[in-house]
């Protein structure tokens, strides 16, 4: 047990240089440096992480293939123990994983504690998984022979994830990989890599066997991915980011006919009925709107509220907005921290100029503020009119765009115009009217009268443009898994 996990680390006691030793390959820790790590709420640097080259890509693929006989082979149970031992450890060390998330990505460490749950219980879910792993066993329909399926781990699986769920992304495709069977080799986002190593040691010492999991970070992930990608031994992509960048792997990926899971952006519709209970819909609003200020491929983008409930909605929601606290992630009074990086707060700023310019209204906020820090205010903004670029762009931050509609038809239209289709929140208290709706809105997930979606048990992922396959729930795992058929003459 390390000092960390004794005390709960301030912000100003964690040595971030601890969680930059190098990159993770083969279980060992291959120093360099090349990539700084910025604090968004000061924009000083935490600590440096090594740029990892092509070849240094081929050695972590080198690793993870001599560990993947042995990992395949280890029995279901064994890698279910350490899965647990990984979920545990996680939990014991929850002060000191959300301080780290909060200081790189800036977080609220409300947030980065939900983030480290969630997380950590992946791991518990897909040791549960790993033990239960099916086949099939059937009579041909032509009586001539038996059908045997098994399903068998697909193979070394290369992982890329985004900076907005610095540990949360990873254990999403590590846990179902692992327990699948599978080997991994994991490229984080340059911005918030000291998580991932972080977890690197921790699934060390849950007993994870050298080269299982690797963990490189580079400033060239076009070139360095591509190279994993084009090497036959790789089986799998599992990526999770901008859906324009998915379209980009997607192309390299067809070079090898690589199995794809792709977890993309989104564009949620925010749906409130005349019906709705007004409290329940503000509660589902901040939740579903302000978790990670906003920078949650799950954000509602777009609040779509009937004529009858617009002015009180517009109004509570507003206050509610303007009472929160803007601040380091690290300061426990803060509820909506900095944006990652400069230009997401210039992106926000441009989407608001534009849909001020085409007729918009600000409530609260929308004024971006001086001083060190990459922050942007909660802002609520009314009569957005649908031609606004943020009505098809995800803003990826705290800022509430009401559009108003008026019959049921009209909802569902304005819900639908968009290429994403990854969440919906739907509030009314007439059951029937919110399974109807939810039937129409081409989304993966709906939250129905609650403003969180993502459940480790659900099977979380998009349709349209919001990407390919699951995560979570039993379908997560078969995303590392392929069926193998035996025709077999008995
Ligand atoms: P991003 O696409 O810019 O980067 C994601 C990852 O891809 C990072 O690790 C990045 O280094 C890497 N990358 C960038 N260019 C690459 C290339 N050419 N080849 C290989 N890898 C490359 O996304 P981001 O800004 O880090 O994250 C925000 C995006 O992620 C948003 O669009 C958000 O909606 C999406 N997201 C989706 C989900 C989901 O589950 N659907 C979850 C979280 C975030």
């Amino acid at each position: 047990m390390t000092l960390a996990s004794v005390l709960p680390p301030t912000a100003n006691s964690l040595d971030c240089s601890h969680y930059a030793k190098g990159l993770y390959i083969g279980g060992q820790w291959i120093g360099g440096s090349g990539i700084p790590v910025v604090d968004p709420s000061t924009e000083q640097v935490l600590a440096e992480v090594p740029d990892a080259s092509e070849a240094q890509a081929t050695l972590a693929v080198d690793a993870a293939a001599a560990a993947a006989q042995g990992w395949r082979t280890t029995p279901p149970r064994q890698r279910a123990e350490i899965l647990l031992r990984c979920h545990k450890l996680m939990l014991e060390r929850i002060e000191e994983l959300a301080t780290l998330i909060s200081l790189e990505n800036g977080k609220a460490l409300s947030d980065a504690r939900g983030e480290v749950t969630y997380a950590a219980e992946f791991f518990r879910w897909y040791a549960e998984e790993a033990v239960r792993i099916g086949g099939e066993y059937r009579v041909a329909p032509s009586g001539s022979n038996r059908i045997l399926v098994d399903m068998e781990p697909i193979g070394i699986a290369v992982l890329i994830t985004p900076w907005n769920f610095p540990a949360a992304m990873a254990t999403r495709k590590i846990a179902p990989a692992l327990a699948a069977g599978c080997t991994v080799v994991l490229k984080p986002a340059s911005e918030t890599p000291l998580t991932a190593y972080a977890l690197a040691d921790l699934y060390a010492e849950a007993g994870v066997p050298a080269g299982v999991v690797n963990v490189i970070t580079t400033t060239r992930p076009g070139p360095v991915t591509a190279t994993m990608l084009n090497d036959a031994r790789v089986r799998k992509l599992s990526f999770t980011g901008s859906t324009g960048v998915g379209r980009t792997l997607l192309t390299e990926a067809a070079k090898t006919v690589l199995s794809c899971s792709m977890e993309l952006g989104g564009n949620a519709p925010f749906i409130v009925f005349d019906d709705a209970d007004l409290e329940a819909a503000l509660d589902g609003a901040m939740v579903a709107k302000m978790r990670n200020a906003g920078e949650a491929c799950t954000a509602a983008n777009r609040f779509i509220v009937q004529d009858g409930i617009y002015d009180r909605f517009a109004e509570g929601l507003a206050n509610r907005m303007a009472a929160l606290r803007v601040g380091p992630g690290t300061d426990p009074a803060t509820a909506c921290g900095p944006m990652i990086t400069k230009k997401a707060v210039d992106k926000i700023d441009t989407l608001v100029t534009d849909a001020l310019g085409k007729g918009a209204r600000i409530l609260v906020g929308g004024e971006r503020p001086e001083g060190t820090g990459f922050f942007y205010p909660p802002t609520v903004l009314v009569d957005v009119p649908p031609s606004a670029a943020m009505a098809q762009e995800e803003i990826f931050g705290p800022v509430a765009p009401l559009y108003r509609f008026t019959n049921e038809d009209e909802a569902v239209a304005l819900a639908n115009d968009t290429e994403y289709g990854l969440a919906a929140y739907i509030f009314t208290q007439d059951l029937k009217r919110g399974l109807a709706i939810a039937g129409k809105v081409e989304a993966g997930m709906i939250a129905l009268n609650r403003g969180l979606v993502s459940d480790p048990a659900a099977p979380f992922g998009g349709v349209k443009q919001s990407g390919l396959g699951r995560e979570g729930g039993i379908h997560g795992i078969a995303e590392f898994m392929e069926p193998k058929y035996i025709a077999t003459a008995f």
